[in-house]
């Protein structure tokens, strides 16, 4: 014999119905079949009964919804040869909950007993309605053998009693039985009382129970027991096999698939519970079952949580070494019956925290500061305290017992992605690590546990990619292209969340389509200022996010400082912070450091060379940069090479501007500016202290060039071609070519042209070209050389992908 139990969703359509029909009469053995009410009815009957106790006839509306839905599922669902009989047992019942609501609406008044009677309408007439659908169906009422006694405020169920009368009520056991789950009657009195919200998967298990059943299935909605709540984490999936403890674990905290009370009494009688799905009955759910040899090795097995926790916290040095406190506060918290579900102490005993429901918070307080009213005159406590809005999550899987790390990476992660542990706590038996955290961390934490913890089986990494000009456009062509290749290869999954250009942004946490992102972006409502995209991923708080700036925008370089401390990690092209003032390039570094996040600019010299990196690397293994000389304008060193007799000055640097190797705005490359920003960038990391301001100019193009509108550049410049030509002829003449060099000797900085000598690395350098000789104490007699493409679209966009990649940690 089995014990199945259809819950709401599963009896709340005529499809579904169906579904339930064909899953029990496919059934050889004999079944007890436990109904919830029809989907949403409960909640309906409980909305209605507090409209109704507001006096008036308002409540008819809501009284009539609950009267169409069940005369609609029965002409729906049931044979009409069997309806009207149906019909002669629901009308008579519907007109009793219609005298019920009038009653209370003439009364005003809503007593427990009677919210306890309106809500069994639910479950009673939807037993009725399967009992006809099903053929060969007996029809129970649970009333009758589920018994319950007023305990602490609550209904408890007696046991005894029950088991008793169950075996007799089912003796002999007939063919197919259909009960009513949730609803039971009060042992001493015969009144109609429940088992609680979602206490339908009780019935069924205190059933399977008291007549051995073989298995309890718990028919449902989803394909079985997932890794997370999948309203939550839509990467959560199914577990294959969980033991007793794991579920009771996981349902305590908050797994609504199964009423925690559930368990334990068939863990008692070790009868295994299937969890399945009445929308995909082929599906093989989930098996709950003492048996956990073929448990799926992973350390954590599933994460729940309750979202509304209060952390109450007891405090005072009288409290040091003296025996007895935890024994009053939780028999003080038992008898006004409120349930705690978590306790930390430390070891220096001078407070005790616990967590229980908000709603519970009030209450248990009043009746602490009630029981330690003494204690707090004398001083000997010194405040009871309530922390409301929290969470609790915990972590469970018994594969966790003698794994070393699980709590260490836990709290790694949280604290990398700025979530605050308020208190937490381990069992001896180690299957289940609880903490709390804010209730608007919630969201995140439990994404962040479930990624790192390969529930799913892959890394996600969250963008914010801003600026999608030539460098922003040709990252997000990179994405697209290696997206699948990183996913199935490296396990690491890149999800574009948010993106901006200078006058629109777009955000989705559940990922932009990256191929079509720039048409999303165009179509977009959402007007983009640098304000409003900080503010739009503070708010978003998604976990391991990467703030991408592909701009050249000091207003996007200043969301930096905020950003990282929120512990979103930043990927910049953009130079401007990395050469602003030392001190807020420290600052950034420092709080980088501080959060646990990275802040990469790799490409902010050289594009994608690898040369920050480099330098990073040989000062942690304990070289010192002793000197740097630098080709680093991709700009200059293009118009060098084509400069000559018959290409003048001005005509080169409208070619490098075409070809798009010049900022926009060419005479930030011709004044240095930008050469200046990359040395200032490359002393920093070569561990000097410099600013802009120290590095000395030798320019080429005389001041006078720089002064007034871009437009007035363009049209002076071809003025200073001769002489140009000629300065170059003359150093041609002496077999040399012109380089703009950037050097730092042992902490001096300075730029410049410089005639450079045909037997000097410098001298072969083509195109756009980067050079840099690193001299330090280990490559001093020949200086390391990193040379290559410095500019460009395609080589710099590749560099923000790899330290992008860099963030994710994978080889
Ligand atoms: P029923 O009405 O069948 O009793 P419930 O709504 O009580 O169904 O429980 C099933 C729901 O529980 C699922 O639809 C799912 O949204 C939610 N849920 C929360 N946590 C989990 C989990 N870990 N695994 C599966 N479902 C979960
Ligand atoms: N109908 C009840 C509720 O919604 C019991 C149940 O569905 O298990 O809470
Ligand atoms: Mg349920």
């Amino acid at each position: 014999m089995k014990v199945l139990k259809f819950g709401g969703t599963s009896v709340g359509s005529v499809e579904s119905m169906s579904s339930v029909k064909h899953i029990v009469e496919s059934c050889r053995e004999p079944v007890i079949v436990v109904v919830s009410a029809l989907g949403g009815i409960t909640d309906k009957l409980i909305g209605t009964a507090k409209i109704a106790v507001e006096g008036g006839n308002a409540y008819e509306h809501g009284f009539r919804e609950i009267v169409d839905r069940h005369i609609a599922m029965i002409h729906g669902a049931v044979d009409s040869r069997k309806r009207d009989e149906l019909l002669s047992l629901v009308e008579p019942l519907l007109d009793e909950l219609g005298n019920i609501f009038k009653g209370v609406s003439l009364i005003k008044d809503l007593s427990v007993k009677t919210l306890d009677t309106i809500v069994s309408y639910g479950e009673r007439l939807s037993s009725l309605i399967v009992s006809r659908v099903i053929d060969g169906a007996e029809h129970y009422d649970s009333r009758l053998f589920i018994k319950t006694q007023m305990q602490c405020g609550k209904h408890i169920v007696d046991f005894e009693e029950t088991n008793r009368l169950v075996k007799a009520g089912f003796n002999p056991l007939p063919r197919i039985a259909v009960v009513p789950g949730f609803i039971a009657s009060d042992k001493s009195n015969g009144d109609v009382t429940n088992l609680g919200r979602g206490g339908s998967d009780y019935t069924a298990a205190i059933l399977a129970t008291a007549l051995d059943a073989s298995q309890l299935e718990i028919w449902t909605d989803v394909d079985g027991f997932m890794t997370a709540d999948p309203r939550v984490i839509n990467t959560a999936y199914v577990i294959e096999r969980l033991s007793f403890v794991e579920a009771m674990e996981l349902c305590n905290f908050g797994a609504k698939v199964i009423y925690p009370p559930t368990i334990y009494p068939v863990f008692h009688k070790n009868i295994p519970i299937f969890i399945k799905n009445t929308f995909n009955p082929s599906a093989p759910g989930t098996l709950i079952s003492e048996d956990n040899s073929h448990a799926e090795g992973k350390a954590i097995k599933g994460i729940s949580s309750i979202n509304d926790t209060c952390l109450i916290t007891l405090s005072g040095m009288g409290m040091v070494g003296v025996i007895g406190i935890n024994s009053r506060i939780f028999n003080r918290l038992a008898k006004s019956g409120i349930s705690v579900f978590l306790v930390s102490q430390a070891s220096s005993e001078n407070n005790t925290t616990f967590a229980v429901r908000n709603a519970d918070a009030e209450l248990a307080v009043k009746v602490l500061r009630e029981e330690f009213r003494h204690d707090m005159a004398v001083g000997e406590i010194s405040a009871i305290e309530a922390e409301k809005d929290l969470a609790t999550v915990a972590i469970v899987g018994e594969n966790m017992k003698h794994t070393p790390g699980i709590a260490g990476k836990l709290f790694n992660v949280l604290g990398r992605n700025g979530i605050n542990v308020i208190a937490c706590a381990q069992g001896a038996s180690e299957t289940n690590i609880s903490f709390v955290i804010a209730l608007g961390s919630l969201r995140k934490a439990l994404n962040v546990i479930h990624d790192s913890f390969f529930l799913s089986e892959s890394q996600v990494l969250n963008l914010f990619v801003v600026g999608v000009g030539t460098v922003g456009k040709d990252l997000l062509q990179q994405i697209s292209k290696q997206q699948q290749r990183l996913l199935e290869t490296k396990a690491l999954q890149l999800r574009l969340v948010g993106i901006a250009n200078s006058r629109k942004c777009l955000f989705d946490r559940e990922g932009i389509d990256v191929e079509h992102c720039q048409e999303l972006l165009d179509r977009s409502e959402m007007v983009a200022s640098p304000e409003k995209i900080k503010d739009e991923i503070i708010k978003m708080n998604i976990f391991n996010s990467v703030f991408v700036d592909c701009t050249a925008s000091p207003d996007i370089a200043a969301l930096y400082k905020t950003l990282l401390d929120h512990n979103v990690s930043v990927v910049a092209s953009n130079k401007i912070a990395a050469s602003g003032s030392y001190d807020s390039y420290r600052e950034l570094k420092q709080t980088a450091r501080k959060r646990d996040v990275k802040y990469l600019f790799e490409t902010n010299v050289g594009a994608g060379l690898p040369i920050i990196n480099t330098i990073n690397n040989l000062i942690n293994s304990g070289d010192k940069i002793l000197k740097i000389e630098a080709v680093v304008s991709g700009t200059l060193n293009y118009i060098f090479n084509v400069v000559g007799a018959d290409v003048p000055l001005s005509r080169a640097v409208r070619m490098a501007q075409e070809a798009g190797y010049s900022e926009p705005d060419p005479r930030i490359d011709l004044c240095g500016q930008d050469v200046i920003r990359k040395l200032v960038i490359l002393a920093r990391e070569a561990g000097y202290r410099v600013e802009q301001s120290d590095v000395k100019k030798k320019l080429f193009i005389p001041d006078d060039y720089f002064k007034g509108s871009l437009a007035d550049f363009w049209k002076a410049i071809p003025q200073y071609d001769a002489e140009f030509e000629q300065y170059r002829r003359q150093v041609a003449d002496r077999g040399k070519v012109l380089r703009f060099v950037a050097t730092l000797d042992h902490g001096d900085v300075e730029v410049g042209l410089r005639e450079i000598d045909s037997a000097h690395p410098f001298f072969h350098l083509e195109g756009s070209n980067n050079v840099i000789l690193l001299t330090t104490e280990r490559y001093r007699e020949y200086p390391m050389v990193i040379k290559g493409y410095g500019a460009g679209a395609e080589v710099t966009a590749a560099g923000v992908f790899a330290d992008i990649i860099g963030i994710a940690n994978i080889r």
